[in-house]
């Protein structure tokens, strides 16, 4: 994959996972007034129009991605996710981050769950759908962990703010999930083996890949931004990072 440096931003890279997969996130009405338009927030906008982005910032050290818009109707993890980005555009580690605010830019512009009616969280394992391709660009620059936000609605499942992991075969996502768990005070939900209960996963199918990988859950309305669920969103992303020390 290529990236391009942009020096605007400091020590900052971009490439794309895919070019068809572009959106006007400034359309989805509920998102874009929750944003802070920074002028990296505006620039990250504007990328997202010709498909799925992904940041790259630091060098050295593990690689770690944090992913979140692979529902597009799930807001707050994608607001935390651009916030993050905000926050550690210009500082110093020693670690590689990755970030991919918007999964499917598609999706979010049109607050869908789906991206061309593919639920991109069943069909990572399917060649070539866009969570394939997300999967693809994991491996092909060597990530090391990944955390996966989403938010859940009452009702919906698991529909309560979770930290899923699997025990097998990927024992480190199990320590990962139980780290962020008790560090900002989310439920854990383990399952014993990675894919055992639905296939397509992102998370699941990175473990299965042997690459360290867990899914945060908030609660917050499908579609909407609950008070407070960004917050948590985000608390669930900075912890996930301070397990490697950042
Ligand atoms: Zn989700």
């Amino acid at each position: 994959m290529y990236f391009e440096k942009i020096e605007q931003f400091g020590n900052f890279e971009m490439g794309y996972i895919s070019d068809f997969s572009g959106g006007y996130i400034s359309r989805n009405r509920n998102l874009f007034e929750k944003l802070q338009l920074s002028k990296l927030t505006q620039f990250i906008l504007e990328k997202s129009v010709f498909g799925t982005p992904i940041f790259k910032l630091g060098d050295g050290g593990n690689k770690i991605l944090v992913l979140s818009g692979i529902h597009g109707n799930e807001l707050s993890p994608q607001i935390a996710n651009v916030n993050l980005l905000n926050e550690l555009v210009f500082k110093e580690f020693n670690h590689t981050l990755y970030f991919i605010p918007f999964a499917s830019p598609k999706s979010t512009m049109n607050n869908e769950r789906t991206f061309n009616s593919m639920d991109l969280n069943r069909s990572a394992h399917i060649k070539d759908s866009l969570s394939n391709l997300i999967i693809q660009a994991i491996v092909d620059l060597e990530i090391d962990f990944v955390g996966d936000f989403h938010s859940t609605a009452y009702n919906s499942n698991p529909g309560f703010e979770s930290i899923f992991s699997s025990k097998s075969p990927t024992p480190e996502s199990f320590l990962i999930a139980n780290y962020i768990a008790r560090d900002v005070g989310s439920e854990m939900i383990s399952i014993d083996y990675a894919g055992s209960s639905y296939k397509g996963a992102v998370e699941d199918v990175c473990n299965l890949k042997r690459i360290p990988a867990i899914t945060g859950e908030v609660l917050c309305p499908f579609g909407n931004v609950a008070r407070g669920s960004v917050e948590k969103s985000f608390s669930q992303m900075e912890s996930f990072l301070s397990y490697f020390g950042i």
